[in-house]
């Protein structure tokens, strides 16, 4: 053997190791899902490197891209090989020694205080989830511009990468051994491995096999002992080959008895079904939700609020599956503005071709998983040409129609939305409305501020978003409405919509701004996010209304009367005084107003400054 190189874990890691090692209560069963997703990845890629280079791929069992799963009972191992792209030397000490991806101190946090080790894959750290259910790991792998390397860690904080210079070569790829803990002995039963990937694993788009026994009869030669060899592992077509020759052999020798034999073959475990290939009408609805979750990066079982599956024709052709989580990931606004991962997959002629595509949705849909699969763009090209394929273009433009049709959808669909003025859809059992009863009060809830980020950024969508926008108004009773629905209870002779911004609802209630058109019946809608702000700098008119800011100048409430006038004259001299004794710079006019009834003053903004709460977020930001 030779010398291994020995190697500190990042503290980072070392501390996140402890974590999963001393946890008792997470769902252990996670490792394979994130072994079997590592190694997808891994085949994607020496996937996506033979699209252009066909050499990297070797020939024979190198060139076939799965994966398989072994278990030795007897030395306690499940192993896991994939021929995917492998790692170099410095790949095994970079990629599982250290964690690049910012904001894993606060992920170790949390963990540590709530002990869910579930979102273990959003964070870019699956792989160590094998210390759940072992105590020394053995990675070997073979890079095509490598050497073959082993890697191995007892989770002692130090890991050891040294040259493979005893196992068998592996061609290309990886072998993960995992020594399993006492108490993790339930995988190495085939059975609940099989489970397992039936329920995490199924829509992988490679084959995974495991080498599982099997009980058959056979014909033995009756003056024979039991043939008892121990079942060695061949590749699937080896075994093929095999039984032939069996086959042979039995015909010469007639005397035969029947004995039970243990046989191991490998068993696919997978059908690899590209759901988004199938007609749309024989896709179950728990076919999605399982390929939803075969997408989602966390373990929770909750179903998808909402999905979408079409194909698109003409010029550009593709099809395309898009879900809307049941709940956002913790970091969606976090990292809004710097972060490039996407959940959306591009494929083309269902090759997996990235996920890291900002050409395929916008910025404010980044909550959406799913996969596009296009015929229509070019395989054979670098991902940065691709990056600048005119056809993205078409393909985002449609993607953004077809994910606001399905979240306005939500909304019509969700008995709360309707207040009598919605068809809704009657053809919904019962049953069915009640499933989708608060589903759009959920979505908003989640992802209500990515709508209003798309209001501010896509000017082309604007309208069709600020239909989806909903808030609360001094007249909704805590509930959230709609603008649809503020202008269909709107006075008549109201011609703008009305609104106010602040940091809290009770705080706006008690507003003066409002007290006159409370008292008058008019409704105003209430903005209390620190985005609204910004919302309603982009949002001018909705269906030919304007916004009316009621802290500003310019609320009208219908025609000033005669009285108003004379009302005005008469206190000109007071107006003058009043301007007089504050500094010019700080009022710009002082004016006889019908916007109070009870509070005797108010200042109120020029219609084109900041709101007082615009002000207050400013300061905040800039100190
Ligand atoms: P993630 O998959 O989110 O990047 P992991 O902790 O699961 O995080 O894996 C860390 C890294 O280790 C991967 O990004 C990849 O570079 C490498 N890796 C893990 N498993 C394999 C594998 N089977 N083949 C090649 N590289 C792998
Ligand atoms: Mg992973």
């Amino acid at each position: 053997r030779a010398e291994a190189e020995k190697f500190q874990f990042q503290a980072e890691v070392s501390r996140l190791m402890d974590i999963i090692i001393n946890s008792l209560y997470s769902n252990k069963d996670i490792f394979l899902r994130e072994l079997i997703s590592n190694a997808s990845d891994a085949l994607d890629k020496i996937r996506f490197l033979s699209l252009t280079d066909k050499e990297v791929l070797g020939e024979g069992e190198n060139a076939k891209l799965d994966i398989q799963i072994k278990l030795d009972k007897d030395k306690k191992i499940l192993s896991l090989r994939d021929r995917g792209i492998g790692m170099t030397k410095e790949d095994l000490i970079k990629n599982l020694g250290t964690i690049a991806k910012s904001g894993t101190s606060a992920f170790v946090e949390k963990m540590q205080t709530s002990g869910d080790l579930n979102l273990i894959g959003q964070f870019g750290v699956g792989f160590y989830s094998v210390y759940l259910v072992a105590d020394y790991v053995e990675v070997i792998s073979k890079h095509n511009d490598d050497k073959q390397h082993v890697w191995e860690s007892k989770a002692d904080g130090a890991f050891a990468v040294s040259e493979d210079t005893w196992n068998e070569p592996l061609g290309r790829g990886t072998e993960i051994r995992l020594h399993l803990r006492d108490e993790a002995q339930e995988y190495l039963d085939e059975y609940k491995l099989k489970e397992l990937v039936k329920k995490y694993s199924e829509f992988i788009n490679f084959p995974i096999y495991l080498w599982a026994s099997k009980e058959v009869d056979e014909e033995v030669p009756a003056d024979e002992d039991e043939d008892e060899e121990a079942p060695e592992s061949k590749s699937p077509e080896e075994e093929d080959e095999e039984e032939e020759e069996d086959a042979e052999k039995e015909e010469e020798k007639p005397k035969t008895k029947t004995i039970k034999k243990t046989t191991y073959e490998w068993e696919l475990l997978n059908d690899m079904k590209a759901i988004w290939l199938r007609n749309p009408k024989e896709v179950s609805d728990e076919e999605y939700a399982k390929f939803y979750h075969s997408l989602a990066k966390d373990l929770s079982e909750d179903n998808p609020l909402a999905w979408s599956h079409f194909t698109a024709e003409g010029d550009v052709e593709f099809k395309a599956v898009l879900f809307v989580p049941p709940k956002a990931p913790h970091d969606l606004y976090e990292s809004y503005y710097n972060s490039k991962k996407s959940n959306f997959k591009l494929y083309v002629r269902r090759v997996f071709i990235s996920d890291e595509f900002d050409e395929l949705l916008p910025k404010y849909l980044n909550f959406l998983l799913g996969l596009v699969d296009s015929d229509t763009l070019p395989l054979n090209v670098s991902r940065e040409m691709l990056q600048q394929h005119s056809s993205l273009k078409t393909i985002k433009k449609k993607l953004i129609r077809k994910a606001l049709d399905m979240i306005r959808k939500l909304a019509d669909e969700d008995p709360d939305e309707s207040h009598g003025d919605k068809k809704g859809s009657t053809s919904d059992s019962e049953e069915e409305k009640k499933d989708k009863k608060g589903q759009y009060t959920k979505f908003w809830n989640e992802f209500g501020k990515s709508i209003k980020l798309g209001i501010i950024e896509d000017a082309t969508n604007r309208n069709r978003l600020a239909k989806l926008l909903r808030f609360e108004t001094t007249k909704s009773d805590g509930k959230l409405t709609s603008l649809d629905q503020y202008i269909s209870r709107m006075k008549s002779g109201q011609k703008d919509i009305f609104y106010i911004t602040g940091t809290t609802k009770e705080q706006l209630e008690k507003s003066p701004f409002l007290e006159r058109l409370v008292k008058k019946n008019y409704e105003v809608i209430l903005f209390t996010d620190p985005v609204d702000e910004y919302l309603m700098q982009y949002l001018m008119d909705y269906e030919d209304k304007k916004f009316q800011n009621v802290s500003k100048e310019g609320l009208k409430l219908g025609k000033d009367s005669k009285d108003s006038k004379e009302v005005k004259e008469s206190f000109k001299e007071l107006t003058k005084w009043w301007k007089g004794a504050l500094a010019s710079d700080n009022v710009d006019d002082v004016k006889i107003s019908s916007r109070l009834s009870d509070s005797p003053c108010v200042v109120v903004t020029s219609k084109y400054g900041w709101s007082a709460n615009m002000e207050r977020i400013m300061q905040s930001q800039t100190l």
